[in-house]
C-alpha cells in the first residue's frame, strides 16, 4: 500500500515541526495537494526544472525540497516565464512541493546539526535561539498489571526527560472507580455494576513538541476504552532549539587543514577563507546557507571560525577587523539535507510496510562555476 501525503509530511513534521521555521518564511505545502496516494517521493534542495524532470522520471508525485519555489504573492501566472512553466508543469504531472527550511534547519538532524556532525563537532548549542520546548505535565490512571507497558510507550515516545535524566516518573497505587454504561465494551467490569479497581496514578513530563505522539503511544498502550488522564500547563522550560551550531572540535587545527576538512566534508571543489591560513582554531560555528548576519552571534558565542555562505565582502572587512575567520563554502553545502532526509523518511515508511519509495536527488543545482 502507498502511503497517504498527509502521513508522509507528519513523520516530515515530527522530524521538522513547522513551528521551529522562523516568522514569515516560506515553509509547508506550496503546490498540490497531499491528500492522494504518494507513489515515490523525490528529496531535493531547490525545485529546479531538471529536478522537476528528475521526478517524472522516477514517478514520484511528491517533492520534498529546502528551498521554496514561491517567495512572495503572485500577482499572475504567466506559464511563458521560466517560474510560471515550472509551476505548470509540475501541476499537469500532479507533483507537490513540499518545504521544509529554517524548521529543517534549526530540528535536531537537521541542516545544521548534519554539517556540524560532518565536520565532528562536540558540545554544540545553537547560535542563535529561535524556540523553547514548554513543558506539559501528563497524569494518566493506569491498571497496575499495564503499568509498564503504558510508561515504556511514554519514555520510547520522548516522555519523560528531566535534564540529562531519562525515564523520569511518579507512580502512586490508588483505588479507580467506574460504571460502564450502555453503549460501552469495558476491559475491565460490566455494564452496569460499579467497578474498584487498583490503578497506579502516573506523573511525567512532556515537552510540547512531542505531545501528539506521546499521548498517541499513551492510548495506544493504555488497555481502557476511555483512558483517564489530565495534561496540565507548567511554568518550566524545556530544550532551547535554534539556528547554527558552535561546538568544539578534538584538537586545534590550522585554517588551512580546517579549509581542507570543510571541501571534504561538504563535497565543495573550493572555499572562500578570510583570515590567517596558519592561525590555530577549535572553537567552530557552523550555520547552512546565508549566514553574513550571524558573524555578531559567533563573535558572542567564543567562536574563532564561522563557516557559511552567500558572505558579502563588507561582512568579512568586519569579521577580519574583530578576530572572526571565516570560510564560505557556498550556499548549496545544504545539500546535505538530502540523503539524510530521504533516509530518515526511507526507515519510517519501511516501519509502515509502507510501498512508496522515497529517493534522493542527484541532480546537482550548484548554479555556480568554478573556473
Ligand atoms: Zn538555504
Amino acid at each position: 500500500m502507498f502511503a497517504k501525503g498527509q502521513n508522509i509530511i507528519q513523520m516530515m513534521e515530527e522530524l521538522a515541526p513547522k513551528h521551529y521555521a522562523v516568522p514569515d518564511d516560506k515553509i509547508g505545502l506550496q503546490l498540490g495537494t497531499l491528500n492522494k496516494e504518494i507513489t515515490n517521493v523525490l528529496v531535493a534542495l531547490d525545485v529546479t526544472d531538471e529536478v522537476v524532470d528528475e521526478a517524472i522520471r522516477l514517478k514520484a508525485n511528491l517533492i520534498i525540497a529546502h528551498h521554496a519555489i514561491i517567495f512572495r504573492p503572485l500577482a499572475h501566472l504567466q506559464t511563458d516565464s521560466p517560474a510560471g512553466r515550472l509551476y505548470e508543469k509540475l501541476i499537469k504531472n500532479d507533483i507537490a512541493v513540499y518545504i521544509a527550511h529554517t524548521n529543517l534547519d534549526v530540528a535536531e538532524g537537521g541542516v545544521n546539526d548534519l554539517m556540524a556532525d560532518a565536520l565532528g563537532l562536540n558540545g554544540l548549542s545553537p547560535l542563535e535561539d529561535i524556540h523553547t520546548d514548554k513543558l506539559k505535565k501528563l497524569v494518566v490512571f493506569i491498571p497496575e498489571d499495564h503499568l509498564d507497558k503504558v510508561r515504556q510507550a511514554l519514555f520510547q515516545a520522548g516522555a519523560g526527560w528531566i535534564g540529562h535524566y531519562s525515564h523520569c516518573s511518579f507512580n502512586i497505587a490508588g483505588t479507580g472507580t467506574f460504571v460502564p454504561e450502555e453503549g460501552s465494551d469495558p476491559f475491565i467490569g460490566k455494564q452496569g455494576k460499579l467497578e474498584e479497581v487498583r490503578e497506579v496514578r502516573l506523573e511525567t513530563i512532556i515537552p510540547q513538541s512531542i505531545e501528539r505522539k506521546a499521548i498517541q503511544a499513551m492510548l495506544k498502550a493504555h488497555p481502557y476504552e476511555e483512558v483517564a488522564y489530565d495534561l496540565y500547563h507548567l511554568d518550566l522550560k524545556g530544550r532551547t532549539f535554534g539556528l547554527g551550531r558552535v561546538g568544539k572540535l578534538d584538537d586545534s587545527i590550522t585554517l588551512q587543514q580546517l579549509c581542507e576538512q570543510v571541501k571534504q566534508a561538504y563535497e565543495v571543489p573550493t572555499v572562500r577563507l578570510v583570515g590567517d591560513p596558519n592561525r590555530s582554531v577549535r572553537k567552530i560555528a557552523v550555520l547552512g546557507g546565508s549566514g553574513s548576519r550571524y558573524v555578531r552571534h559567533a563573535l558572542f558565542a567564543g567562536a574563532d571560525v564561522l563557516i557559511t555562505g552567500d558572505i558579502d565582502y563588507h561582512t568579512a572587512h568586519d569579521a577580519l577587523a574583530a578576530g572572526l575567520a571565516l570560510i564560505d563554502p557556498g550556499h548549496n553545502v545544504e545539500k546535505i539535507m538530502k540523503q539524510s532526509v530521504t533516509g530518515y523518511l526511507q526507515k519510517k515508511l519501511q516501519d509502515k510496510k509502507s510501498d512508496t519509495q522515497v529517493f534522493a536527488s542527484v541532480i546537482n543545482t550548484e548554479p555556480f562555476q568554478f573556473v
